[in-house]
């Protein structure tokens, strides 16, 4: 059984129909890529898998680790091994950096939390900063993107991980994903970025709601760069 078996998801936001039937599957061990232009659903995606209540599926079920946890809690997911990196994600302002590591990993000792902000290109010195506004969003991501790591859950949910962080920063991101999943976790990349995309085991391309391809990441890139025009032009602009 994979790790992750999403079948027939539907989702509205609103009476409005966003997740229209959505079939796909992660493996623990495997990097796998949802790749689709701005409006096509990866966030409304991103918050059904993490069981945020708005996001209730009318139809379809969610599959984890061998149970069905559609009518899980947010809290039931998290501890059952389910995390997600937000696109915009959350601040915790005033604490230190050390202080936000230790909340994803409590028993981590200094040599951990030291390689987690290794891996994400940032000196150690970073421990003793405080999370606030001196940090840069590029900054803010890596670290939230350290806490990630340090969970070591079963599926990493990652939304638009690239978001805020320059291209350089990008390959170093792309190996902690790679770490990741080599460490045994289940990792699911969610982006806009077709040069994300190829870096991932397996790949799916959504448009409007629907996956309309699965396959290498390279034949969803060249979908992608080819065919799916329409579908960033009429969806409505999002950030
Ligand atoms: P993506 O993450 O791929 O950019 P989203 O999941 O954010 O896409 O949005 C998918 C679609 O759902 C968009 O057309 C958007 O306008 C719509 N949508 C998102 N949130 C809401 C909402 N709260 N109410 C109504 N429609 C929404
Ligand atoms: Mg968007
Ligand atoms: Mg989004």
């Amino acid at each position: 059984d994979p790790l992750l078996r999403v079948e027939q998801l539907h989702v509205s936001r609103e009476g409005v129909p966003i997740l229209q039937g959505v079939n796909l599957q992660a493996q623990a061990g495997e990097i796998t890529g949802v790749l689709g232009r701005n409006g096509a659903g990866k966030s409304t995606l991103a918050y059904a898998l993490m069981g945020l209540p708005a996001y209730a599926p009318s139809k379809g079920c969610i599959r984890f680790a061998g149970e069905d946890i559609t009518d899980w809690s947010i809290t039931e997911r998290a501890q059952g091994g389910l995390t997600l990196a937000w696109q915009h994600p959350a601040r915790y302002e005033g604490i230190t950096v050390r202080d936000y590591l230790k909340l994803s990993a409590s028993g981590a000792g200094e040599a951990e939390l030291t390689e987690s902000l290794e891996l994400v290109q940032l000196a150690p010195s970073y421990l003793d900063r405080l999370v606030d506004k001196a940090l840069s969003g590029g900054e803010r991501k890596r670290i939230e993107l350290a806490s990630v790591y340090l969970m070591h859950p079963k599926l990493a949910i990652l939304d638009e991980p690239d978001s805020g962080v320059d291209l350089l920063a990008l390959g170093d991101i792309l190996s902690l994903f790679r770490r990741l999943a080599q460490e045994g976790s289940g990792v699911l990349i969610i982006t806009h970025r077709e040069d994300v995309a190829s870096q991932c085991h397996r790949s799916y391309l959504m448009c409007r709601g629907h996956i309309i391809l699965e396959g290498s990441a390279e034949a969803v890139k060249r979908y992608f760069l080819s065919q799916c025009e329409p579908c960033g032009d009429n969806a409505p602009e999002m950030s």
